[in-house]
């Protein structure tokens, strides 16, 4: 913003002005996009620590029309903040579970694990939604996992530690993402109910060559190794960082070293050509 005088900061800079703009925008485009069909999921493989694929991440985009594909970033904190992400959360989960149930009957078993915010957590609606989808399609135990961002603890304590028990319940492993970012602490750790821990993007580039992220990786597996945590790691590009990862007791990994967020069909495809 500019500064007009002493402290006083001018309203409507050109800048402010855009962001207004494309609030504006998203305003009245997200709302038709849920409608309209215009999102899209990308999966992105994770690798067990038998080199197999079982599971992979579910990644929105935005298909739009009159922009072109529009990555999650440049629309989810809006979601979060006008409430639609709910909706659009529940959108995620239905479609994850049944391209699920559509590669079952091509004979791939995969888990997918949906990204959840906090702003997902302010109700039961997620939970009620998978567990009423889970029951119509007579499955037992979940097939989706849950990646929950690490502010979810924060903003509502009790009622997200509620939600992540039931989850669980449900069969669902619940996962923390973007680990050691923002408000965590490791203290934390103890009391919630999850089953992994994702290790943030900004620990694992190049933490080969980076004595700092080598400290902090260690330490981290070692917390998370000492609560029977399971550590994934995210953001994966190099052999490299591979190697450091997998000596260091990281074995659960995914990054484009592997392969990148992609359609349902291609990930069929990417499959396939594996060596088993
Ligand atoms: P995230 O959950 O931390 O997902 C990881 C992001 O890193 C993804 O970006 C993924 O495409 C990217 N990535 C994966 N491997 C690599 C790599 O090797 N190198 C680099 N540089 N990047 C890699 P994407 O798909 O743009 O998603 C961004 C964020 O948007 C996600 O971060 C997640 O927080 C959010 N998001 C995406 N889909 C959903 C959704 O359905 N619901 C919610 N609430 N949030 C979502
Ligand atoms: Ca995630
Ligand atoms: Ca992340
Ligand atoms: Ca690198």
């Amino acid at each position: 913003a500019k500064e007009s005088g002493r402290g006083q900061l001018c309203l409507f800079s050109p800048e402010m002005n855009q962001r207004v703009f494309e609030y504006l925008w998203l305003d009245t485009n997200l709302r038709k996009a849920l409608e309209h069909q215009q999102l899209i999921i990308h999966y992105q493989p994770k690798i067990s620590p038998d080199g197999k694929v079982n599971s992979a991440e579910a990644l929105v985009r935005w298909l739009s029309p009159e922009r072109g594909l529009i990555p999650p970033n440049e629309f989810i904190a809006y979601a979060e903040e006008s409430g639609l992400i709910v909706p659009l959360g529940r959108w995620v989960m239905l479609t994850a579970l049944q391209q699920i149930l559509a590669w079952r009957r091509q004979g791939i078993f995969l888990r997918v694990a949906v990204n959840v915010s906090a702003r997902q957590l302010i109700d039961q609606s997620i939970y009620n939604d998978l567990k009423q989808a889970l029951q119509q399609n007579g499955i037992s135990v979940s097939p989706i996992d849950i990646e929950l961002t690490e502010s979810c603890l924060i903003d509502n304590e009790q009622q997200a530690l509620h939600l992540m028990h039931q989850f669980r319940q449900l069969g669902a492993e619940v996962h923390l993402d973007d680990f050691g970012t923002g408000y965590s602490s490791l203290s934390q750790l103890a009391r919630v109910p999850i089953d992994a821990i994702k290790l943030d993007q900004s620990f694992v580039r190049d933490v080969d060559e980076r004595p700092i992220s080598q400290s902090l990786v260690r330490a981290i597996v070692a917390v998370a190794k000492a609560l029977h945590l399971r550590v994934i790691a995210e953001g994966v590009e190099t052999a490299k960082e591979e190697q450091f990862l997998l000596e260091n007791g990281v074995d659960e990994r995914q990054g484009y070293y592997y392969g990148k967020p992609m359609p349902a069909d291609m990930l069929e495809h990417w499959l396939a050509q594996r060596p088993a």
